[in-house]
Order: structure tokens, then sequence, then C-alpha cells
């Protein structure tokens, strides 16, 4: 038996088969989980029925979570069709792709906004509601980045809109705790998808992570929809405000995703004045040192 037998769960953000939420729903699915998925937009919808009918689900209903009238809707027709709700997983992101190349400073408001809503804000807006259809033993997944917690070049204002979604991930707990819901992110490795194409220098981004993980390589879907399964079972009935990472352990040991090392741009003050020899105990810290130094 499967651990997710008997389960119903949402599983919103599948674009195509190489979407990260297709790779959680294959691994929900293959440990006995119905399942029922979110589209956006009409281009999309015909991608998505084909995947959801290939594992058999019997909802698939158009959801933009930046709009709060769709999603009561939407939550309204998954409580007339299932009556109840297990788990769900938001694999969420959207930014505007002129704000995922260049300088961060460059983020305009609107951007920023804009990016906070759809890849964060939304995640509360759907657990509270998807909180009303649930009881103990509920479980909420999102997906997160390294770039919530480290500079990654080019991840720009997605970082930001990562580090509110960690930190609702713990807030959300907070809240739904005491009902006996767990909520909790996966912070994924790269993986090359539609939204990952969007974050200018990608494939570089890729190769750098694959050089600095512990297991030299990158993930694969499949294997983050493995982390899933087991974060909306009962196996991980103890886990809760958790961010897990599913990287390959780049986060632990790995140099840093991107970052060069500052050819003329870094320019490195004059050495202070101590009187002393150099090289000896009193010896100025090294401030051409970059943050994969530190790693
Ligand atoms: P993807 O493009 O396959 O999925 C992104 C999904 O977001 C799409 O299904 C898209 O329709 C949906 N979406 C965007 N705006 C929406 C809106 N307003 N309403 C409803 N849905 C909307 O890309 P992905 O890489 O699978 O991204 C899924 C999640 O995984 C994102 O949160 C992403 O940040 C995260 N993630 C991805 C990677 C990676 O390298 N691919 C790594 C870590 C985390």
């Amino acid at each position: 038996m499967g651990i997710l037998q008997g389960r119903k769960g949402l599983i919103l953000g599948v674009a195509n088969e190489k979407s990260v939420a297709w790779g959680v729903a294959r691994a929900c699915h293959r440990e006995g989980a119905e399942l029922g998925f979110n589209y956006l937009g009409e281009a999309l919808k015909k991608r998505v029925y084909p995947l959801a009918e290939s594992i058999q689900s019997s909802f698939v209903e158009p959801l933009d979570v930046g709009d709060d009238a769709q999603i009561e809707d939407f939550f309204a027709k998954v409580e007339a069709h299932w009556g109840r709700l297990d788990f769900i997983v938001h694999s969420i992101a959207f930014a505007n792709r002129e704000s995922l190349k260049g300088n961060f400073r460059d983020t305009s408001r609107a951007d920023f906004h804009l990016a906070l809503d759809i890849s964060a804000y939304s995640f509360i807006a759907c657990a509270r509601r998807a909180a009303r259809l649930m009881g103990p033993g509920g479980a909420m997944l999102t997906m997160s980045f390294l770039g919530a917690v480290r500079a990654v070049p080019n991840y720009n204002v997605m970082g930001v809109a990562k580090a509110a979604l960690e930190a609702a991930t713990r807030y959300l707990a907070h809240d739904l705790g005491p009902e006996g819901i767990r909520v909790n992110a996966i912070s994924a490795g790269p993986i090359r998808t539609l939204a990952a194409s969007g974050v200018g220098d990608f494939r570089k981004l890729m190769e750098k992570s694959a050089r600095g993980a512990l297991l030299r390589r990158n993930v694969t879907q499949d294997e983050v929809g493995n982390a899933a399964a087991y974060l909306l079972s009962d196996w991980a009935s103890g886990v809760t405000g958790e961010v897990h990472y599913v990287d390959a352990g780049f986060n632990i040991g790995g140099g840093d995703p991107g970052v060069e090392p500052a050819a003329s741009g870094g320019r490195t003050p004059k050495p202070v004045e101590t009187g002393r020899t150099s090289g000896g105990p009193g010896r100025e810290r090294d401030v051409t040192s970059t943050s994969s130094d530190r790693n």
C-alpha cells in the first residue's frame, strides 16, 4: 500500500510534463493519492488535461492565484467534488522576465509586487481556504529555492519572494499546528522547466550547481517528487515549518551558484596600515575573498 493511499490532494502549478509539480504528482499518484489540478489559461489547459487524465484525475479546473474570487471559486468546486482535502502542493511562481537578470537594485515597484503576490502571497491565500477543508493530518507544501537565503545572480526579486515564502511557511505552520495541519517547503536544486528558463543564465546556474553539489550532479523532478510524497504523508507526521533541501547537498557544502570572482568591478580597498609585518597574527582581513570562499 502506498504512503498516500486514499488521500485526496491538490497539485497547483502543473504547466507541462517538465514542471516540478508534475514530478510531485507522479510520486503522489504512485503512492495511492487521488489528485486534482489547476491550470492557468487556455493554452496550458491543453497541456494539463492529458497529463491529469493519464493518472485518472477527475478534477481539473482553471485558477489564477492572483485573483481572490478565482481562489474562492476553485476551492468551492473542490469542496463540492470531494467534500474534504488531505493535502495541497503549491508549486507556483511568477516574475517579470526583465526582473530576473541584471542588477537587483533596478527592480521596479510593480515587478516587486507582482513577484511577491504570485510567488508568496498566493500560498497564504490558498492555505487559508484549503485549511477549511482539512482536518488533523492535513498537509501543505510549497516550493522554494536557495535564492531565498543566498544572493544568487539573476534570481533577484524571486529570491526576495522565496524568502517571504519560506517565512510564510513557518507562520502558516504556527497557525495551523494546533489544528493538526502541517506546512512545509522543499528547497529544490535547479531543474530545467518553463519558469526556470526565465532566469537569466540559467544554464550556467545548472552547471555550477552540479559542480558544487556534494553528489556532483543536479537533482531530478522525480527526486523532488519523492521527497514531496514523504512530506505530505504520515511518515513526516512530526515535521512542520521546515524548509527541506532537495539539492544534492549543494546548500551545505558546495560553491556559490554562479558567483564569479570580481574582475575589475570589485574594488580592493588599500590595505590598512597596522605597523605589523604581513602574515603575522595581526594580518588584515582578506577583503578580496568571495562568498564562495566562505562556503
Ligand atoms: P513551471 O513553469 O513548470 O511551473 C510554474 C507554474 O506556475 C506554472 O504551472 C504556471 O502556470 C504557474 N503560475 C504562474 N503564475 C500563476 C498564476 N497567476 N496563477 C496560477 N498559476 C500560476 O516551473 P517550475 O520550475 O516547475 O516551478 C514550480 C515551482 O518550483 C516554482 O515555485 C519555482 O520557483 C519552484 N522551483 C523551481 C526550481 C527549478 O529550478 N525549476 C527550483 C526550485 C524551486
